[in-house]
């Protein structure tokens, strides 16, 4: 593992099998792997510094032959409506990327990014404006959860991959990351607690499928039609829907895992009763379970969400046809709480202060 612009192998990516063979080729004991190991994942350590039960020399040694991530907090928002975190931070190449901690009855579940900004261009996301900047390395992923469990003192039990980013458009840091974050020497978080939302890539759907994991998939579907989908996302146009939808049908078949399909209900675009009988007949005899999303209003895009009246009629139609379906509550609404929003602020700001 990498790091980015850096020769220097990342050590928080490591498994622990992987780190025991660096530090043993440094002529160290294997134990020195496993406490390093426990420093970085359990103990949540932020640098060299606090493992102290390391001898000094062999932490000079680490400091100087590796990599090691460690986000700085840039900006925390804590909503006045319902407690939900927004988090920027900063990472060591002075990227800034967004997570936010969401506080529920079953446990805190945070939401990460997978990439600095993105390249999927999704018409109603804020994320994809600027583009994508560069993939997250697996410990830049984990560092977003292990901040947040720091900095609140709250352990952190649910994760969802559902920030900036298409996660399954940096495959191979992804599965580095969901082995790391649930290993037991780690944080150890149930894969059944993990979700990773996709946009649609069929092949890497595929491939996940063939991981077996416990995971939950989220599709974005976002339209009942190929053509209307494709209206929403560029990304549709590569992937025709039939095929997405037998890549799901095949997640389902080798993990056992009813997949979450995530529709933005858009005033007048996506959200009529026509429409939802449309979605409805489309997930005909599939196991899955339907999030509707009213869309969140970003300032650079013209579309609205439907009324409440509007909403609740299309949740409707979709059960009479038997399907199990919510409405995703709105958290955060006060600290920009749609995906993107407080780091393109961020970001605009910054720019300003360098004209
Ligand atoms: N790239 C992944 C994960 C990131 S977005 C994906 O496409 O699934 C997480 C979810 O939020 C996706 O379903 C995305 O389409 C949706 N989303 C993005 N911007 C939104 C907005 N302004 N309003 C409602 N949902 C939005």
């Amino acid at each position: 593992m990498k790091e980015k612009n850096s020769s220097k192998t990342d050590l928080k990516s490591l498994t622990l099998e992987e780190l025991t063979a660096e530090v043993t080729a440094l002529g160290e004991k294997p134990f020195r792997a496993r406490q390093l190991y426990q420093w970085m994942h359990q103990k949540l350590a932020r640098d060299y510094e606090e493992m102290t039960n390391l001898p000094k020399a062999f932490r000079e040694t680490l400091q100087e032959r590796y990599a090691f991530t460690a986000h700085t907090l840039v900006e925390r928002r804590v909503s006045k409506l319902d407690g939900t975190e927004k988090y920027l931070f900063g990472l060591k190449d002075g990227n800034v990327i967004e997570s936010v901690l969401m506080r529920y009855q079953f446990g805190n579940s945070v939401c990460i990014s997978s990439q600095v900004g993105c390249r999927m261009g999704c018409r109603f996301c804020a994320s994809t404006i600027g583009g994508l900047t560069r993939n997250l390395l697996p410990s830049e992923m984990l560092d977003q959860i292990y901040a947040i469990q720091r900095l609140t003192g709250e352990r952190v039990s649910h994760v969802v991959v559902m920030g900036t980013g298409e996660p399954l458009d940096n495959y191979d840091n992804l599965l580095r990351f969901l082995r790391l974050l649930t290993d037991e020497h780690g944080l150890h978080i149930s894969q059944r607690n993990i979700t990773v939302s996709t946009c649609g890539l069929t092949e890497r759907i595929r491939q996940l499928a063939e991981e077996k994991l416990q995971i939950t998939l989220a599709l974005s579907l976002h339209a009942p039609s190929q053509e209307k989908r494709k209206e929403l996302m560029p990304v549709a146009s590569k992937y025709e829907l039939s095929e997405v939808l037998d890549a799901c049908r095949y997640y389902f078949e080798q993990t056992g895992r009813r997949v979450t399909f995530e529709y933005s209900l858009v005033s007048g675009v996506n959200a009529s009763a026509e429409e939802a009988r449309e979605l409805a007949r489309l997930l005909d005899g599939m196991n899955c379970h339907i999030n509707l999303i009213p869309v969140n209003p970003v300032r650079e895009r013209k579309y609205v969400q439907p009324d409440r009246r509007e909403i609740l009629a299309f949740k409707n139609v979709l059960e009479k046809c038997g399907k199990t379906v919510t409405i995703r509550r709105e958290m955060g609404r006060d600290i920009a709480g749609a995906c993107g929003q407080l780091r393109k602020g961020y970001m605009e700001k910054s720019e300003q202060a360098n004209l």
